[in-house]
This record gives C-alpha cells, sequence and structure tokens, in this order.
C-alpha cells in the first residue's frame, strides 16, 4: 500500500484495510491537533484510490473493513465517494463496512438524501470530534463549529442509520473550563446520542498549537486528579439510551469501558476507586506512549 506521510486510525479501525482518499485535513486548524501539521491538504484521483485497491486485493485474501483516511475524508464530493463505494463493494465482496472521519462540517454539506446513499452503498460508521460541547471552548481551540453544529451533524447521520462514533477530550477547557466543559460535552452528547464515544484526555504534543496557550500561562492543565473529577461530572450528566462509552486511547488516565445506560453506576464506581489511588494508573510518562 502506498501512504503519503505518518497515517492515524480509530482503535476501533485496527483491523481495517486503510485507504487513504485525502491527505491531511482540509480543516486543519484545531489547536490540540498536530497530525497534519505538515501535510498540505488535497484529494487523492479516484485513479490512484482504484490502483490501491489493486495492490490491496492482491495482497490481502479477505477485506471485511475499509477505512478511509487522512483527517476528514468525507469532505471529498459525494459522487467522487460514491463512486469509490461501488468499486470497493465490487472488488471486495467481502467487506462488512466502510468507515470515514468526518467534521461536522463535512457532514452538513451532504444532503440527508446523500448520506443514506452512501448508507447503502457500505458507509456504515462515521466518526466526528465533538471534543467539547461548550461554545466557548469549541471556539477557543478553533474546532470550527459550534455545540449546535455538532448536534445537527450527529443527528444527520444517525438519521441517515450511519453509526456515529464521537470523541470527547476531558481537560480540553483547562482548569480554568472545566466544569462548563464537562457539563456542556454532556448535553451534546445526549442531544446526539452517538452508538460509541470515545474520551481522550488532552495531551501536549509539541507541534500542537494550544502548548502556547499553556507557555503563555492562558490555559491550565488539569492534574490526573482533576481530570478523572471532570470525567466522573461527565459521566455522571450522561443520559444515553443505547452507547458503548470508551477510553481506550493511550493518552487516558486509565482504561475505561461501559455499556451506556446499563453500566452506569459501575462505571462511576470505577472512576470513584480510580479517585482513592494516590497516583494514576498511568503517569504522565506512560500516556505518551
Ligand atoms: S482534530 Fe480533526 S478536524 Fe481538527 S485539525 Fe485534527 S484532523 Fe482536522
Amino acid at each position: 500500500m502506498r501512504y503519503y506521510g505518518d497515517i492515524y486510525r480509530a482503535p476501533s479501525e485496527a483491523e481495517s484495510l486503510l485507504l487513504q482518499i485525502t491527505i491531511g485535513c482540509s480543516h486543519n486548524r484545531c489547536t490540540f491537533c498536530y497530525m497534519y501539521k505538515n501535510k498540505s491538504f488535497r484529494i487523492r484521483p479516484l485513479e490512484e484510490i482504484r490502483e490501491d485497491i489493486r495492490l490491496a486485493r492482491a495482497a490481502y485474501p479477505s477485506v471485511r473493513r475499509v477505512f478511509l483516511i487522512d483527517g476528514d475524508a468525507l469532505v471529498v464530493p459525494t459522487a467522487y465517494l460514491s463512486e469509490l463505494l461501488d468499486h470497493i463493494n465490487e472488488v471486495f465482496p467481502e467487506c462488512e463496512r466502510t468507515g470515514l472521519s468526518a467534521t461536522a462540517a463535512d457532514i452538513l454539506r451532504k444532503s440527508p438524501q446523500e448520506l443514506s446513499m452512501l448508507r447503502s452503498k457500505g458507509l456504515k460508521i462515521i466518526y466526528m470530534g465533538v471534543e467539547s460541547g461548550s461554545d466557548a471552548v469549541l471556539k477557543r481551540v478553533c474546532k470550527g463549529s459550534d455545540a449546535a453544529a455538532l448536534v445537527q451533524a450527529g443527528v444527520r447521520v444517525r438519521d441517515a442509520g450511519i453509526a456515529l462514533s464521537v470523541s470527547v477530550i476531558a481537560g480540553l477547557g483547562g482548569v480554568q473550563r472545566s466544569h462548563e466543559h464537562a457539563l456542556k460535552t454532556a448535553e451534546v452528547l445526549n442531544a446526539i446520542q452517538p452508538e460509541f464515544v470515545g474520551l481522550l484526555s488532552l495531551l501536549l504534543h509539541e507541534d500542537a498549537p494550544i502548548r502556547r496557550e499553556v507557555e503563555a500561562g492562558t490555559l491550565t492543565l488539569l492534574e490526573s486528579r482533576a481530570t478523572l473529577q471532570e470525567i466522573r461530572l461527565l459521566v455522571e450528566a450522561l443520559e444515553l439510551e443505547a452507547t458503548v462509552f470508551r477510553a481506550n486511547h493511550a493518552s487516558n488516565y486509565a482504561p475505561l469501558k461501559a455499556y451506556l445506560p446499563e453500566e452506569k453506576k459501575r462505571l462511576l464506581d470505577e472512576i470513584d476507586r480510580l479517585l482513592l489511588l494516590r497516583s494514576p494508573v498511568r503517569s504522565d510518562h506512560m500516556r505518551r506512549l
């Protein structure tokens, strides 16, 4: 397979064939994100992707899942994606699911009918970064969407019958907005009712612009205990009806997983137990691995 630059995928796409249909992220402004800062955004021609698919078919006897990368692959025109999904179905008849990541703006540029059509051709899961439900935090980190747009986009995906996995970042509001960040994020998640929530905890990468705010003293990072307290506040405020909640990313101080709402009490008890420990399960050094 041919890949340009560093590539990233969701933990749950570990078994998927990664097809790089875009280079970088069309937004590329989120201050906490370092992943595509050194890439100039472009859409790869379909002919190149067809060649990648041909190479993959020759290399892999079974391709059950395909994940389209880079950062916000849904930015491509609907006709491009439709043709690509047809080709994936033709070459990999065993494929059960194609997924990709999208910004709220990418989703809202697609009509409900377009999303339903893409679903019928195999687009079964979309990953969307919510990160926070606080408009103040979203604006400060240059997310490019406010809470209302995130809710509208999330609901549109779900209404199209496409599974939705959203990410949120504990600590993104710093000490200054921790309480607001937790409660407003719960509000957005409750309004969207995503199938999956992936929780990360803020990590400062050397290439992430948010580092400058910390160095300037305008953003105070949460320490481990305060991060867990913020997560507890978030979980307590969640009113999710059928969601897998996971904190399995290496950025977290401790791995957590629960089916909500059934396991909400167990999850809160687990966080309470972690809060009693003298030190977090993962040290800051280990979180960076
Ligand atoms: S967080 Fe997502 S939308 Fe924001 S810059 Fe990174 S890849 Fe792009």
